[in-house]
């Protein structure tokens, strides 16, 4: 059996700017595609491509961020698969709708026999919790095989192997815990990737879900230092990593 300790975050796509010839910006220093979209699309706003003040495109992104003139930060989106999450710490992400969009495991489709299990970080290093622990998941996992072998042999009137085995496996997985693993792909723009990082990151958030955003922050901001670079990543009173931001809910 598999026990997953850390999440995996992988980035699947970014954003491709292509610059219309007959508004070119002058822009400053280096960025990112998903920078210079939200630079352009600001700049578009007061025709200002000519870049009176000179600034940098992370200059200006500051002062956007500062301002809280966040729409122009719904144009650039990035696309992660995460792997290595509970159950439960994806229900939590889905709970953030604006902006985002999910494709998730199915446990109708997917056999769970050898799924992976994901250890809460609260369990991790405590010898007797982590036993105990994975005596409980051990357990959960065989109930299951069991139900989808009895649940198959009910079904045995089904014809359609795909949908006898669905019929089985969308009822054994009750007996699933919270902690197996799911993957999930995320598409969010940067302002939606904001506000979740804003809220998860925080000491008040669940262990799993705030190392999965430290994780998925710490790939953004080398994507586009200039659009998550005011977040800080510092360790909480817990001990654990936690993030803060700078410009609140833009
Ligand atoms: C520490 C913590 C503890 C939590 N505990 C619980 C809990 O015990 N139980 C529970 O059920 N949930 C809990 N949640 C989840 C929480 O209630 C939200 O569902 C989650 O944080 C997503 O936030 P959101 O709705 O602002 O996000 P999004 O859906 O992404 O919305 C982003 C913003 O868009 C606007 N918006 C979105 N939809 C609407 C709408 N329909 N109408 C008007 N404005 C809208 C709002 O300004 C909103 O803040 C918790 C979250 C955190 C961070």
């Amino acid at each position: 059996m598999e026990i997953l300790k850390t999440p995996r975050v992988s980035l699947l796509a970014r954003p491709q700017f292509l610059e219309p010839a007959h508004l070119p910006v002058q822009w400053k220093g280096e960025a990112s595609d998903g920078e210079r979209i939200a630079e352009f699309a600001g700049r578009l706003c007061y025709m200002s491509q000519h870049n009176p003040a000179g600034r940098t495109t992370a200059e200006y992104l500051r002062n956007i961020l500062r301002q809280g003139h966040g729409s122009v930060f719904e144009h650039s989106q990035y696309v992660l698969l995460i792997e290595g999450i509970s159950r439960s710490c994806s229900h939590e992400l889905v709970r953030h709708r604006a902006g985002f969009g999910y494709s998730q495991l199915s446990q109708r489709y997917v056999d769970e026999s050898h799924a992976a299990f994901v250890m809460p970080p609260a369990i991790q290093g405590d010898p007797a919790l982590e036993a105990a622990w994975l005596a409980q998941v051990e357990a959960a996992q065989a109930a299951y095989v069991q139900a989808v072998e009895g649940l198959m042999a009910r079904y045995a009137w089904v014809e359609d192997r795909v949908h006898r085995r669905k019929l089985a496996r969308e009822a054994a997985r009750s007996v699933l815990p919270n902690a197996t693993e799911v993957k999930i792909v995320v598409s969010a723009n940067v302002r939606a990737w904001r506000t979740m990082l804003e809220l998860r990151l925080g000491e008040g958030a669940e262990l799993e879900i705030r190392r999965m955003a430290v994780a998925v922050l710490r790939l953004l901001q080398s994507e586009a230092p200039a659009l998550f670079g005011d977040f800080e990543i510092y360790r909480g009173e817990d001990g654990n990593e936690s993030g803060r931001v700078e410009y609140h809910k833009v």
